[in-house]
């Protein structure tokens, strides 16, 4: 910990450099710009205007897309200046360019909530009907509905609130052939939402996997596809122009690190423990309590 750098108590001199040694902003979005039920910070417009005065491309890296990337880039945008709809990076965008690059032309199950299946019908791509959402209380009627459908050729996994055995099962059962690719949009276990816990969609990946005994390729923070979708797309030179800001250790700082980016903390360090699960430390470059305030060190 001891080598991150507390942005707000670092001289004047040492923002400045800060501020001249990247030229692009990968950013995430809930518990930055806004916490992760609620309404903007105050400042942040403040500090990407100042932002984006300074030349600094900013784009966004974000798992949530429970508004659909059309609407979070329109909320995105009345924020930051000049900023375009490919500003917006969330693991369904990146399947949709990675389904796109491999021409894929079957149907998907797909598992998720509505606005990332609007996201996937909009870009041109078939949905399979997951229903019937309620069985008949007995084997053979579970089994009825376990009849393979060769027309599908992809499971996508997302954050879906209305879950349910039967939607569990048939994916499981799809990904029996081993040529249906199994994608992940999921993210994260469980979240604690003031005092209430949330489920994330990884709980039921974890479920498919270790029951269809298939590995799903992630398209989240942090991962190897995440990684190539940036390293292609954008001129990234070795990475250490780039600064990946985040309030999540394990995801947002992980990641920035796995690319090599510099790496800003939002959030208080002191209260996270740096050490992730293999014991290996996480450590940011630098920290900064409120990310809106940052415009005032500028
Ligand atoms: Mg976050």
């Amino acid at each position: 910990m001891s080598r991150s750098n507390n942005l707000a108590t670092c001289r004047k001199e040492e923002v400045k450099s800060f501020l001249n040694s990247f030229d692009n902003i990968f950013c995430d979005v809930d518990g930055v710009l806004w916490p992760r039920a609620g309404s903007i910070i105050s400042g942040i417009e403040e500090t990407f205007f100042k932002l984006h005065s300074l030349n600094k491309k900013i784009r966004f890296v974000t798992h949530n897309n429970l508004l659909g990337v059309k609407n979070l880039y329109k909320s995105l945008s009345e924020i930051v200046p000049g900023l375009e709809i490919e500003d917006v990076i969330t693991p369904i965008t990146i399947i949709i360019s990675f389904l796109k690059e491999i021409n894929f032309n079957k149907e998907i199950y797909f598992v998720g909530h509505s606005a990332s299946k609007k996201d996937l019908l909009e870009a041109g791509f078939t949905i399979a009907p997951s229903g019937p959402e309620r069985t008949e209380e007995s084997l053979s009627g579970v089994l009825n509905n376990l009849k393979d459908n060769e027309n599908i050729g992809a499971v996508i996994l997302d954050f879906d609130p209305n879950i349910n055995y039967l939607k569990l099962v048939k994916a499981i059962n799809y990904l029996q052939r081993p040529d249906v690719l199994f994608l992940s949009a999921s993210t994260g276990t469980f979240a604690k939402i003031g005092s209430r816990i949330v489920l994330g969609g990884s709980i039921f990946q974890h479920m498919i996997e270790d029951t269809s005994g298939r590995s799903a390729t992630n398209f989240g923070k942090p991962s190897d596809a995440l990684k190539l979708y940036l390293f292609n797309k954008y001129t990234i030179g070795n990475g250490t122009r780039n600064l990946f800001v985040g309030d999540t250790l394990e995801k947002d700082i992980k990641f920035g690190n796995q690319c090599g980016f510099q790496t800003l903390f939002v959030g208080n360090l002191k209260s996270e423990n740096t050490n992730n699960n293999n014991g290996n430390q996480i450590i940011p470059d630098y920290y900064i309590d409120n990310f809106a305030s940052l415009h005032t060190l500028m």
